[in-house]
C-alpha cells in the first residue's frame, strides 16, 4: 500500500511509532427480563457498580484525572441523569435500551452546545453510558488495548484512557474530539501524542503508522523517506529536551546576556507537587477558577486562604501572582456565571462578574489579604476594560482590609495589578493605576483578531504574530518601562519557543508559562540574540 498522510489538529505533542488499533463501540449482550421492576433493579445496580468502578479508578489517580473521575461519579449519583431511563423502563423498555436512549439524548444536547467546554464534556457522558452498559451486560465487553498501540477512535472516554497502559508508548488519533476535552488534558499531562479531527481512518488494525502530535500529522505505511525525516525530527526533539532540562533550573538569559524573568502558570496546588521552586523566578499566574470547580459549592474563605498560603510558602520568597476569579467565557461555573449569554466571551466574565457578585468576590479578597502576610503576594484582576473596574476592586480590597483588621485578623496589603486582555485596555494602558500589568495573550489575540480561541476553523487567524497584536504588546511593554511598572506576559505564547523571540523583540522581559514548558522556553531565550531589536 502507498503511504497515506492524515492531517488533523494537534491536541497533545510528541512522537510515536506503532500499529493501528481501532477502538470499536462496545456491544451489549444482555437478555431482557420483560419485568419492569427487575429491569429497574438491574439498572440501579449497574449504576451503583459503575460508580464504584470509576470511584476506585479515581482513588488510584491524582490531580486532574482524579477530579475528572470524581465528576463522573457525581454525575452518576445525580438522579436527574437516570430519571428518563427509569420512566422508559416503567413503560416497558429493557434496562439497557432505556439507559442508552436517555444518555444518548443527553450526549446529543452536549454535542450540540455552542460552547466547546460543554461539547468536550460529551465524552465524559459517553464514558458513563458505556461503563453502565458494561455492568448491565455482566462486564468484560471492553477489548484490551495492546500496549504501544496507535489508537483510532471517534472520541476516547477519559476512563478508557486511564485504563490503557501507556508505558510502552502509543498515541491517539481521533476522527472527532476537542483539544479542551478531559482526555486531551490527560494526554498532554502524560505525554501521549494526540491528534483530533482526522475524519475516518480507512486502514485496518495492525497497519504501521507514525505520529507527530505537534504537527498534527500521521503517516500510515510511511515510506522510507518519510520515516527517515520523522526519525530526524524525533531525534532533534529528544536532543532539545535534553538541552532544555539542562537549562531549566538556571536563570533565563538571552544569548547576548539580557536577563529574562521566567515565572510559572498554575491552576492549583497539584501543579506544584514535586516541583522545585528554583525552576522559576516566581508564580506569574494562578488561575483560581479551577479552585471553584464545577460549582455550585464555592470554596469558603478558610479553604481559599490555606491554598493561597501554601502557594506562597512553596515559592520561598519569590513573588506569587494570584488572579482573582476569571469565571465566564470558556470557564463557566454552575450557579455563578450567567447561562444563555449569546456570546459569553463578550459577556459578564472576569472582573465584570466579580463586581456583579460582591458577596462572593469579598470572600476571595479576604482570603488573599490574609494570605499576603506569608510572603510577596500580587493580586491580579482579569478582563479589566476601564479604569473604574480596577478602582472598584481596590476599594473593595480596602474595605475587606479594614473589616479583617477590626475583627483582629492579621492582614497585609498585596500589590494590585491587572491583566491586559482587552485591546481597549492595551491602547489606554496609561489610564490605569495598576501596580503591574500582565498580558493575557490568549484573550488579547482573540479580541484583537475577532477569532475565537476555541474555534478550530479560525485558529490560523488567532496569531500572536499579527502585527496589530505585537504592536499592542509593544505599547504596553514600553509604557511599563516609562512608568516603571512591571509588564509580563502569561498567555500560552509565553511558553512557546517559536514565539518567544517576537515577544522579547516587542520589549517584554518577563514571561510566564506552564511548568512543563519552562525548560524549552529558557532554551529558546538562551539561543536568541536580542541585539538592538529589544524594543526599549
Ligand atoms: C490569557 O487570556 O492569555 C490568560 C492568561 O488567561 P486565560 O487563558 O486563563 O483566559
Ligand atoms: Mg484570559
Amino acid at each position: 500500500m502507498a503511504e497515506l498522510r492524515l492531517a488533523g489538529r494537534p491536541a497533545s505533542p510528541g512522537f510515536a511509532e506503532g500499529v493501528l488499533f481501532h477502538l470499536v463501540e462496545r456491544s451489549v449482550t444482555r437478555i431482557a427480563t420483560n419485568d419492569s421492576s427487575r429491569e429497574a433493579a438491574d439498572l440501579r445496580r449497574a449504576i451503583a457498580d459503575a460508580a464504584q468502578t470509576i470511584g476506585a479508578l479515581a482513588e488510584k489517580s491524582e490531580g486532574e484525572a482524579a477530579e475528572m473521575l470524581a465528576f463522573q461519579v457525581a454525575m452518576l449519583e445525580d438522579d436527574a441523569l437516570s430519571e428518563g431511563a427509569f420512566i422508559e423502563i416503567e413503560k416497558g423498555s429493557a434496562a439497557d435500551q432505556a439507559w442508552r436512549q436517555a444518555l444518548d439524548a443527553e450526549i446529543q444536547s452536549y454535542r450540540a452546545a455552542d460552547d466547546e467546554y460543554f461539547r468536550a464534556r460529551s465524552a465524559d457522558l459517553e464514558d458513563i453510558r458505556d461503563t453502565v452498559l458494561d455492568h448491565l451486560s455482566g462486564g468484560g465487553s471492553v477489548l484490551a488495548v495492546p500496549p504501544g498501540s496507535i489508537i483510532v477512535a471517534r472520541d476516547l472516554p477519559p476512563s478508557r484512557f486511564l485504563g490503557i497502559d501507556w508505558s510502552k508508548g502509543g498515541a491517539i488519533l481521533l476522527s472527532e474530539g476537542s483539544p479542551s476535552s478531559h482526555v486531551a488534558m490527560l494526554a498532554r499531562a502524560r505525554g501521549v501524542p494526540m491528534i483530533i479531527g482526522l475524519g475516518i481512518v480507512p486502514t485496518p488494525d495492525a497497519t504501521p503508522v507514525i505520529v507527530d502530535g505537534a504537527s498534527g500529522e500521521a503517516f500510515v505505511e510511511p515510506s522510507e523517506t518519510t520515516r527517515h525525516a520523522f526519525l530526524m525530527r524525533q531525534r532533534d526533539d529528544q536532543e532539545k529536551s535534553g538541552r532544555a532540562a539542562s537549562v531549566a533550573s538556571k536563570p533565563a538569559m538571552t544569548a547576548d546576556g539580557t536577563p529574562i524573568t521566567m515565572l510559572i502558570n498554575i491552576a492549583g496546588l497539584d501543579d506544584l507537587e514535586g516541583l522545585d521552586p528554583s525552576l522559576c523566578d516566581g508564580i506569574g499566574l494562578v488561575r483560581t477558577e479551577f479552585l471553584f470547580g464545577e460549582g455550585p459549592d464555592l470554596p469558603d474563605e478558610d479553604t481559599q486562604y490555606h491554598v493561597y498560603r501554601r502557594m506562597i510558602e512553596w515559592a520561598q520568597g519569590r513573588p506569587v501572582t494570584i488572579r482573582t476569579l476569571d469565571a465566564g467565557g470558556d470557564k463557566p461555573i454552575k450557579g455563578l456565571t450567567i447561562d444563555g449569554e449569546s456570546n459569553p466571551f463578550l459577556g459578564v466574565r472576569g472582573v465584570r462578574l466579580s463586581l456583579a457578585r460582591p458577596e462572593i468576590f469579598r470572600i476571595q479578597l479576604r482570603a488573599l489579604l490574609r494570605a499576603a502576610v506569608h510572603g510577596p503576594l500580587k493580586v491580579m484582576v482579569p478582563m479589566v476594560t476601564v479604569p473604574s473596574e480596577l478602582e472598584a476592586v481596590r476599594m473593595m480590597m480596602g474595605n475587606a482590609f479594614h473589616s479583617l483588621k477590626s475583627e483582629g485578623v492579621t492582614v497585609a496589603v498585596p500589590a494590585l495589578g491587572m491583566m491586559i486582555e482587552v485591546p481597549a485596555a492595551a491602547l489606554a494602558v496609561s489610564h490605569f493605576n495598576a501596580d503591574f500589568f500582565s498580558i493575557g495573550s490568549n484573550d488579547l489575540v482573540q479580541y484583537t483578531t475577532a477569532a475565537g480561541r476555541d474555534i478550530g476553523a479560525v485558529a490560523s487567524l488567532a496569531d500572536v504574530r499579527h502585527p496589530a497584536v505585537l504592536r499592542l504588546i509593544e505599547l504596553v511593554a514600553s509604557y511599563g518601562v516609562e512608568a516603571q511598572r512591571e509588564v509580563s506576559l502569561c498567555g500560552d505564547a509565553g511558553g512557546d519557543p517559536t514565539l518567544i523571540p517576537d515577544l522579547l523583540k516587542a520589549g517584554l522581559r518577563t514571561l510566564s508559562a506552564a511548568p512543563g514548558l519552562i525548560g524549552r522556553a529558557k532554551l529558546a531565550i538562551s539561543e536568541f540574540h536580542l541585539g538592538q531589536s529589544g524594543g526599549r
